[in-house]
């Protein structure tokens, strides 16, 4: 089964963000983190892609480091 992940950065963790982060809320735990733009972007372009914070992320034992796409075409 492919898997679209992105892992988003907790607010917790990087209070300040950085320019064209986005304020979101994880759909899992509810936490406030960052969308950042290459993240909207993959989602973009694959609307199955599934976000959540990095808490969530390892929790599930997916990777952490940024967009990762799994078995699909790739987004560079
Ligand atoms: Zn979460």
């Amino acid at each position: 089964m492919t898997q679209h992940f992105a892992a988003m950065p907790l607010v917790a963790h990087i209070p300040d963000g950085q320019p064209g982060w986005r304020l979101v809320h994880c759909p899992e735990c509810g936490a406030a983190c960052w969308e950042r733009p290459d993240i909207a972007e993959a989602k973009r372009v694959i609307p199955d892609l599934t976000e959540c914070c990095t808490e969530c992320a390892q929790k599930a034992g997916l990777p952490l480091d940024g967009t990762q796409i799994e078995g699909g075409e790739g987004v560079r």
